[in-house]
């Protein structure tokens, strides 16, 4: 393919926004990071491997199928490509997929622990239950695996020395989740640095939170 499509041109444009958005907000270190949206036909498109997320424009961004083929690009496709193929491939209602290293989640996803208590409306209505996935090497089948089994019952995963991935049925929406991620790992951090430990939620009020989530998050 020459050159991309109106419809995808649009949709790049979309993609390389919220790559610099992620690495202005320290998200991304060096090469670090990447995103993906699903676009007609069955296609994605894809921020390129070895790229600043902070430099990305339009005309960098890549297009492949769902067979991790690439069909339009100067630059070759994010090597963790596959981890995102298999997240769109587990969920059909998955149209956007972000990955990145935010310090807060990082300092968790480098220890045993699992700062994901549901402890706020916005934890509980965009989070719900996060994933937590051992370490794998990036990009390898067996990533990929470990996140087919968990991408129909979650949207965001923790991996262990490593970073996260937020999904959404838009990219607006995988962002926000990375942005409560990161919240909430930061405000976890600064309850344990004072001492002090979460006021837990009741069931009760648990249900309720659920129920409101049900009613605008489908
Ligand atoms: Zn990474």
């Amino acid at each position: 393919m020459e050159e991309l499509p109106l419809d995808f041109k649009k949709m790049a444009g979309e993609l390389s926004s919220f790559s610099r958005i992620l690495h202005q907000k320290g998200f991304a270190e060096a090469n670090g990071g990447n995103l993906s949206v699903r676009v007609d036909g069955g296609m994605i498109l894809s921020t390129p491997t070895m790229m600043s997320k902070g430099d990305v424009t339009p005309s960098d961004i890549v297009l492949c199928n769902m067979n991790g083929e690439q069909i339009y690009g100067t630059r070759p496709a994010s090597s963790e490509l596959l981890s995102h193929l298999a997240i769109y491939k587990a969920n059909p209602q998955i149209n956007a997929v972000i990955h990145s290293h935010p310090p807060y989640c990082c300092s968790y996803a480098f220890t045993n622990e699992n700062p994901f208590e549901p402890l706020s409306p916005e934890s509980i209505i965009w989070l719900g239950k996060v994933a937590i996935i051992d370490f794998e090497i990036p990009g390898t089948p067996a990533l990929s695996e470990k996140l087919t089994l968990h991408s129909t019952s979650t949207l965001a995963f923790l991996l262990r020395n490593h970073g996260i991935i937020t999904c959404g049925g838009t990219l607006q929406e995988a962002m926000w989740r990375s942005e409560i991620m990161e919240r909430q790992c930061l405000a976890m951090h600064l309850i344990v640095s004072r001492g002090s430990s979460p006021v837990q939620l009741t069931v009760a009020q648990l249900e309720l939170m659920n129920l409101i989530k049900s009613n605008y998050i489908k």
